[in-house]
């Protein structure tokens, strides 16, 4: 009983076999071996059981003789027991096992950046033409002086504590070399260098090669501690404390030891082939006061050269957190909305704990501005940040700048599968496998995000000269946002009005 597999296969390959040459390409792209081929019958097969939806054979098949589609063979379904919810009950009847998931949460909670609209401006003030017109989409992120102050010359005194100089308000989001190949790592290392922004390591420490690329590298420390050492620190540009991630607040991350090849041993400084499991909580930080140590230790250890990140998850309180963080002594507080992706995720975790990054955007940043303390931090939103608008949108909410992850994942070539958990990426991205990681040519991704963030970019500033604003002034001027189809509550929460009010 325990054995049978109770449900019909989840996605069908529709093989046209007019078209289909028996070349096997799509046999020898899928690491998950769907297909094969039967030399006495000259047939391609497929088992269906297996695919994952990732597109690769779609992709790659040279007569386009391939299909995948979603079965319509239904479970008996209904509004209350949906497939997906039966197919998970068989799942864990079968392994016993706690449900993981990768990628972000798919259910359908409202996508507020959606009903979210930007304003432009008609006839008495004037819009501006990027293409012809200054347009500055620099930003600065880290501690920002209350007033301005001369010195006894009345020049301007300009001393900062260090900031991060982004020339745009955009960053790749923490993703570890573990969770994602050495090609990925590199592709988004050396687009980072190329745009002027910063990628991040996530808790999986920094492969020796990337240390070229540390001007543009923000080093993580997690609770797991999992490459954290003294060159490590003083690589990065900046140094991000993970207290929580969108995907999964409240616990820790887990690698699976399959992913711990010698290079993610190595740099991860844990034994090949064990799981790294990092504790949900830091086991030296049980209130803001050790996280100020902490946030001081990174600080006096790197020369107070660096900014600190204090990274946490979108929960219920965020706005007092963040009100605690930024009297910690953090420059930057990221915060990470529960619909950000992950390597792999308790599915229950990422589909039910935390909430929407925008909600949460609107509450800190106005926490800390009627506490008068909005100018000690930056602040960094992630958890589906999907395009140029959502970015404009977060600023004109209050966020400084914007990390992302997923898209820069699909400009890598992902096509959502969400299947990174089992290491077999079909893209090379999620994967350690030496034949899958090949797939992924850094030389061709690292293009790619430049060219997504470029044209994110130019982008932005049409949305910003639309409204007749040439600068990341923009930041918190939720007038220039308004709502639709939104409660009173939610409207209240944002911070801004009904479109046609
Ligand atoms: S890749 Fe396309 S043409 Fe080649 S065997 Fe597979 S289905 Fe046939
Ligand atoms: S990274 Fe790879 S495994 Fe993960 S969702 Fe994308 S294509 Fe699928």
């Amino acid at each position: 009983m325990p054995g049978i597999n109770y449900f019909y296969p989840e996605f069908e390959v529709v093989r046209n076999d007019a078209r289909c040459i028996r070349c096997q390409v799509c046999a020898r792209q899928c690491a998950n071996e769907v297909h094969s081929y039967d030399p006495e019958r000259d047939l391609m097969l497929s088992d269906e059981s297996k695919c994952v939806n990732c597109q690769r054979c779609v992709s790659l098949c040279p007569t386009r003789a391939l299909k995948i589609v979603k079965s319509d063979c239904r479970l008996r379904e209904n509004a209350n027991w949906e497939g997906d919810t039966i197919r998970e009950v068989y799942k864990q009847a079968l392994s016993g096992g706690v449900l993981l998931s990768s990628m972000g949460n798919p259910k359908n909670y409202p996508v507020y950046w959606d009903k979210i609209l930007i304003n432009a401006s008609q006839v008495t003030n004037p819009s501006i033409d990027p293409l012809r017109e200054p347009m500055e989409t620099r930003v600065f992120l880290g501690k920002k002086p209350e007033k301005l102050e001369r010195d006894e010359n009345g020049n301007l005194k300009c001393e900062l504590t260090p900031q991060l100089e982004l020339s745009m308000p955009v960053m790749f989001s923490a993703m570890s070399y573990g969770s994602i190949s050495y090609n990925a790592h590199e592709s988004l290392a050396r687009a980072s260098k190329e745009l002027g922004i910063y990628y991040n390591t996530g808790e999986g420490g920094l492969h020796e090669d990337f240390y070229v690329y540390g001007p543009n590298t923000i080093v993580q420390v997690a609770s797991g501690r999992f490459g954290v050492h003294r060159d490590y620190m003083e690589a990065g540009a900046a140094v991000e404390i993970k207290m929580g991630q969108g995907a999964k607040p409240g616990i820790g991350g887990h690698l699976p030891g399959t992913k711990v090849g010698p290079d993610v041993s190595r740099t991860r400084m844990i034994p090949e082939g064990s799981d790294a499991i990092s504790p949900a909580p830091h086991h030296d930080i049980y209130s803001i006061e050790d996280l100020r140590q902490l946030v001081y230790s990174i600080k006096e250890a790197t020369g107070h050269k660096k900014p600190v990140i204090v990274k946490v998850a979108a929960v219920h309180n965020i706005a007092a957190i963040a009100s605690g963080i930024a009297r910690s002594g953090a420059d930057i507080i990221a915060i990470d909305g529960f619909r950000g992706g992950t390597g792999a995720a308790p599915t229950r975790i990422r589909d039910s704990v935390g909430i929407p990054i925008e909600l949460a955007l609107a509450a800190v940043d106005q926490r800390l501005r009627d506490e008068g303390i909005r100018g000690n931090v930056s602040l960094v939103v992630g958890g589906s940040i999907r395009s140029s608008a959502d970015v404009v949108k977060a600023i004109a909410l209050g966020a400084d700048a914007c990390y992302i992850a997923t898209a820069a994942l699909l400009a890598l070539g992902c096509h959502l599968c969400r299947t990174c958990q089992t290491g077999n990426c079909n893209w090379g991205i999620a994967t350690q496998k030496p034949e899958l990681v090949k797939r992924l040519n850094p030389d061709l991704g690292y293009k790619r995000l430049v060219n997504l963030m470029t044209a994110w970019n130019h982008e932005i500033k049409e949305l910003m000269g639309g409204m007749g604003i040439n600068s990341m002034a923009l930041r918190g001027n939720r007038l220039m946002l308004r709502g639709v189809g939104l409660t009173d509550a939610e409207l209240r929460i944002l911070g801004i009005s009904h479109a046609g009010e």
